[in-house]
């Protein structure tokens, strides 16, 4: 088989994924209020304002699966938007009527949903600490993984969560790499996730290795 040469346009390389389609996606990025382009919106009445003066410096990692291990149906979104029904699965009847969000959730096969706009505060880490500060909700952003603790994440996700991350730190230069958390490290003996399925290493290379900084 021949490989006839081809050249690459500048539209042609947005296609492809290059290095033009990365300056692109910067410009898009996250609006003034903090919603991510790309991201569905399914705006949640679980949020309120940030305590004034306080700055976005934290990322904090989570999973979540409805029921726990099932990965299909839109259980996440109604738990998100207080439209669960605490009759469909006997484990709903534990956190149907839990007041929670986050602010971003990726599927497994890599959909992105926000829920709740970056600046205002999201309800996704409970009683937490990092680094001696208590209340983790007033200063991070939080994404959900659906997953397990134990399940490996799909590529997707991970590919999109760095996607996200790298969009995250560059508007808000106070999340640099060594404030991205677990959830279970801010909420040890409480919290597991994201769990030891999560490749941290993974992770952390894929967004240093960013050509956005
Ligand atoms: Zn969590």
């Amino acid at each position: 088989m021949i490989i006839t040469p081809k050249r690459t346009t500048p539209a042609a390389a947005q296609r492809l994924g290059t290095g033009h389609q990365q300056c692109h996606t910067r410009e898009a990025g996250v609006d003034i209020e903090g919603w991510l382009t790309g991201a569905e919106r399914r705006p949640s009445p679980n949020h309120d304002p940030r305590p004034p003066g306080t700055g976005i410096d934290l990322l904090v990692i989570h999973n979540i699966s409805l029921p726990p291990g099932n990965f299909s149906g839109d259980w996440i979104d109604d738990l998100f938007l207080n439209r669960l029904d605490a009759g469909a699965h006997p484990y709903f009847h534990h956190i149907a009527g839990q007041r929670v969000s986050a602010h971003l959730l990726i599927r497994r096969d890599g959909r992105l949903f926000q829920y709740v706009a970056f600046e205002r505060r999201a309800w996704h880490a409970g009683a937490s600490r990092f680094a001696g500060r208590d209340r983790c909700n007033d200063f991070s952003i939080g994404i959900e993984l659906e997953g397990t603790d134990d399940a490996p994440f799909a590529e997707a996700q991970y590919e999109r969560l760095a996607e996200c991350t790298i969009h995250i730190m560059h508007r808000y230069r106070g999340i640099t790499e060594e404030r991205i958390a677990g959830h279970s490290e801010i909420a040890p003996g409480r919290k597991t996730d994201p769990g030891p399925a999560f490749d941290w290493l993974r992770y952390r290379e894929s967004i240093r290795g960013s050509a956005l900084f």
